[in-house]
């Protein structure tokens, strides 16, 4: 069996592989998986074969023997050298890595290939979640794939049109909450204490181990190198956590030499995180009332802002909010400037950079990494909204040069 720990990161106290524990039962801590990593032969990381998520199986906590992942292709997904943006934005050196090309149409796809295998080894009867749209969607997929029953909870009218029909279409029993993200989550947790179904939310250190292998990628895509820079939309901050967590293996491990400055944008509407960044603070303060149309994003108080903290401020990044407008203006020059499709919180990461260009936090030669974290058909209704409406014209050529601009 390998070697490893769920360790609280406030107390330190450890829990058994086999325990169903989401905090730390003796002072409410976050819960972090740590390797015995002085055992891992890191050219097991550099020269590991195959694609995606469980390429890196060496650091996901699992025996590597008898592990049967729940898997449908999850990661490796794109790295694009993004010149036309960079120059529009004024940096020289800027990667745009998609994960809106993962199997659902979200970088969710790989905590819960982790975090479903998990479920399976613990032999539960089912799994949940309470979400924003895109843990449902996946969670949905990936119960489907191992063949158990998924509950998700859904604040009500507040998920884009794609994630509830993936849920749906993939047969996971799917409630619409009255009340907003943080009141689903309240009420899940609940439910997955009393009747032992397994919960997926990113509170699971399970699903972060999953989700930290996008950091492998980006420095095995840039030949085992560092980017000075990683920008990312942040909601529940798990991502930003887990991205963070990877790139300080990699260091460990002796593969790489330093960790890039963790720069994690939020929307103006539900900033906690940015707050206690600009703040000082140690801890954050709640947002009753999130509000922006970056849905997936529209989160008043993170479960994993404790480690959100730290990967912020240990690897000297910052953190920024950007509007509703720049938001919009940065999906769409993805799109057109780019062929880069995204869900509007995974433009947040470009309005972000933009900002942070403009007000000099950022210098124009450093090595970027912006993180679009979701797929633009997951919220076709707002592609829509802000895109010219097609013009309706006869079927007839005359007609169609009149309206038409060449
Ligand atoms: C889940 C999600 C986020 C937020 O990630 P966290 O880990 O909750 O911070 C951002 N963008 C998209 C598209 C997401 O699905
Ligand atoms: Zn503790």
């Amino acid at each position: 069996m390998k070697d490893y720990t769920v360790e609280c990161i406030r107390c330190g106290a450890s829990y058994p592989k086999d325990e169903i524990v989401y905090t730390c039962s003796k002072c409410g801590g976050l819960l972090n998986i740590t390797y015995d990593y002085a055992k891992i032969d890191k050219d097991r990381i550099v020269n590991a074969k195959g694609e995606g998520v469980w390429k890196y199986a060496v650091l996901l906590p699992f025996d590597e023997h008898t592990i049967k992942p729940v898997t449908i292709n999850e990661g490796n997904t794109p790295l694009y050298m993004s010149d036309r943006l960079a120059k529009l934005i004024g940096v020289t050196d800027l990667w745009v890595k998609h994960e809106g090309l993962n199997p659902s149409g979200s970088f969710k796809d790989r905590g819960m290939t982790v975090g479903v295998t998990k479920a399976m080894e613990l032999g539960v009867k089912g799994v949940a979640c309470a979400s924003t749209g895109n843990t449902s969607a996946s969670l949905a997929i990936f119960a489907a794939k191992a063949g158990i029953p998924s509950y998700v909870l859904l604040p009500k009218g507040k998920v884009a049109l794609g994630k509830v029909a993936q849920a749906m279409m993939h047969g996971a029993q799917v409630f619409s909450i009255r009340g907003n993200f943080d009141d689903a989550l309240r009420v899940v947790r609940v439910l997955c204490e009393e009747e032992k179904l397994y919960l997926l939310n990113s509170v699971n250190p399970y699903r972060l181990e999953g989700q930290k292998t996008i950091a492998f990628e980006v420095a095995e895509k840039l030949g085992w190198q560092v980017p000075d820079r990683l920008i990312l939309p942040v909601g529940n901050a798990g991502n930003i956590s887990a991205i963070y967590k990877g790139f300080l293996e990699l260091k460990t491990l002796g593969i790489t030499d330093s960790v890039p400055k963790m720069t994690g944008i939020q929307a103006e509407g539900a900033k906690p995180v940015v707050s206690a960044i600009k703040e000082g603070k140690a801890e954050i303060t709640p947002e009753p009332k999130p509000e922006t149309i970056a849905s997936a994003i529209r989160i008043g108080d993170p479960v994993n802002a404790e480690k959100a903290l730290l990967a912020i401020r240990n690897s000297g990044g910052v953190a920024e909010s950007v509007t509703d407008e720049e938001i919009t203006e940065a999906q769409l020059l993805l799109a057109r400037q780019e062929g880069i499709g995204v869900e509007p919180a995974s433009a947040a990461s470009i309005a972000g950079l933009r900002k942070l260009v403009d007000m000099g936090v950022i210098q124009k030669d450093e090595k970027i990494v912006c993180i679009t974290t979701g797929h633009l058909l997951k919220d076709p209704e707002r592609a829509i909204a802000i895109s010219e409406t097609p013009k309706e014209v006869d079927a007839d050529i005359d007609a169609l040069r009149k309206v038409l601009k060449l």
